[in-house]
């Protein structure tokens, strides 16, 4: 049995109380690790070690070139653990064996970028007129609380921790409580590229306590935290009090919109990715379908053929193409709402039924469920389910495809499919969304920045901007003809 431990000072260590929790496979309800259970206490330790590591200049202030080789070994680590990753990834979480085939190279791709980022110039000169001129610099924040969900534990860890380091601060890191495995591994292979002791510490636990400690403490420069728009504003108010620089990547409730013109079966297609993919456990899920009013019927019913012919499983059987959820409690939460979307009178299509009997018995798994005939003022059209539930809506024309798509607190991603290019650029320059995308959906690269516009989040990872939110800029001014101002005449 796999036994799981903070992480500071360079030791690992269980969490004072000596508390445990086991941590379960969603596809069989199995015990298949032992995580130590921190608490505030726990963090404050990891958070002094994180502390006492950055004001060392141990780190950050070493060359970029030098902490990029540590990313670079870093990266190299993940690779000679590929599989062994991945497993765990679907193991713990229940994705599919593809999908976490994926995260992992995706989560490599993320530290040899920013490997590679830093080590480009991040001066700026500017003349501002003889005898003065500017540089600008960029400096490290200093100890970054970094807070991570479970829908993508070693990706969401991997798109904080790379950058962060990068830049030259010291981390403490919480992984989802129910999903802490691929995180210890990461560290082990941080620990195993030779980082310093302090600079990279991990601790695990509940996020009211673990976690939120991170948001209060005076001695954390910047929180940056991945999760729902809800644990966001309690994070952001913790915060507040000291001034905390905050980044907040959060939920969505993201449009796809299906034109008339579109190539029918790629629509249909990408509709069942954008919301089964992961089993609809994804921040950009594209969660309400947005169907031009003539394609309507023929558009549900194959949309509804072929989402019954999902092979649901677990992750490790080699044909499943959806697993299980994440856990009990979250499945519950998921039932609710496909009972909220019946009892507000939306037609349910397909699905709808958790799954109980044979190899699906012990495990957390339910059917691809589709909702038509829905109102723009339904639980399901309007709250983020974070579950395999797509909500069917029509519309007449763009004027009014573009406005569903934005009635949303969020503003996350958004897509659209049409065979007109023109139409399709205009629908998505007015879509409020941070990620947008023209004939395919959930693509992303580590060059763009990733994040949302309203309540679906604030600042940006991945890309420049994911290393430009670990930083601070800094204006250096020079003169070079050292004589009095001359300001007062006395
Ligand atoms: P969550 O908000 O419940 O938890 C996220 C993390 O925050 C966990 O590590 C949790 O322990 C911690 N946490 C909880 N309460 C806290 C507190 N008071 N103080 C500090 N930390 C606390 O979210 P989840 O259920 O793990 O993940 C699902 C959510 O994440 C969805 O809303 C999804 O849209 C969002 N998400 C967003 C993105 C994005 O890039 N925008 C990516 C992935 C997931």
């Amino acid at each position: 049995m796999l036994k799981l431990n903070n992480f500071y000072n360079g030791e690992w260590k269980s969490s004072l109380s000596g508390e445990t929790k086991e941590i379960l496979n969603p596809a069989n309800g199995e015990t298949i690790a032992i995580a130590t259970r921190g608490s505030a206490g726990d963090t404050r330790i990891a958070v002094k070690s994180a502390r006492k590591a950055f004001d060392s200049g141990k780190w950050s202030k070493l060359p970029p070139k030098t902490r990029a080789r540590y990313l670079l070994k870093i990266a190299d680590n993940m690779e000679n653990n590929m599989d062994e990753l991945a497993l765990w990834e679907t193991r713990n979480n229940g994705k599919v064996p593809a999908s976490a085939r994926i995260d992992v190279v995706n989560a490599i791709e993320c530290f040899r970028y920013y490997a590679n980022l830093i080590t480009e110039t991040s001066e700026k000169v500017f003349h501002l007129g003889k005898p003065v001129y500017t540089k600008v610099v960029h400096e490290p924040v200093g100890v970054c609380g970094l807070i991570a969900p479970w829908n993508f534990p070693l990706l969401m860890a991997s798109w904080k921790i790379a950058p962060a380091l990068a830049a030259g601060n010291t981390i403490v890191f919480k992984p989802a409580e129910i999903t802490p495995i691929t995180a210890v591994r990461l560290f082990e292979m941080i620990e195993q590229a030779g980082v310093p002791a302090g600079v990279a510490n991990l601790v695990l636990g509940p996020g009211s306590e673990a976690g939120n400690e991170l948001a209060v403490s005076p001695e954390v420069d910047k929180i940056s935290f991945t999760g729902g728009t809800s644990t966001g504003k309690e994070i952001m108010k913790a915060a507040a009090e000291t001034m905390k620089k905050v980044s907040l990547e959060l939920g969505g409730k993201s449009p796809i919109i299906v034109f008339a013109d579109a190539d029918f079966e790629t629509a249909v297609d990408y509709a069942m990715f954008a919301i089964f993919h992961n089993q609809g456990q994804v921040c950009s899920a594209g969660s309400r379908l947005l169907l031009e009013e003539s394609i309507k019927d023929r558009f549900i019913d194959r949309l509804v053929e072929r989402a019954k012919n999902i092979s649901i499983g677990p992750g490790e059987a080699s044909e499943s193409e959806m697993g299980p959820l994440v856990s009990e409690p979250h499945l519950q939460k998921v039932l609710q709402y496909i009972e909220a979307g019946k009892a507000e009178g939306a037609k349910l299509e397909c699905g709808g039924n958790r799954l109980t009997t044979g190899k699906f018995e012990k495990g957390y798994f339910l059917e691809p469920t589709i909702f038509t005939d829905t109102t723009p003022d339904m639980r399901i059209v309007k709250e983020e389910i974070f579950g395999p539930v797509l909500a069917v809506q029509t519309f007449l024309d763009e004027k009014e495809a573009i406005t569903l798509a934005n009635d949303s607190i969020y503003g996350l991603a958004g897509s659209v499919f049409s065979g007109d290019d023109e139409k399709a650029e205009r629908v998505v320059n007015g879509l409020q969304a941070g990620i947008t995308w023209i004939n395919t959906y959930h693509m992303a690269s580590v060059e763009a920045p990733w994040g949302g516009f309203k309540q679906s989040g604030i600042g940006r990872e991945l890309g420049e901007y994911g290393l430009r939110e670990f930083t601070e800029p800094k204006q250096i001014n020079i003169n070079t003809r050292v004589q009095p101002v001359g300001w007062f005449k006395n």
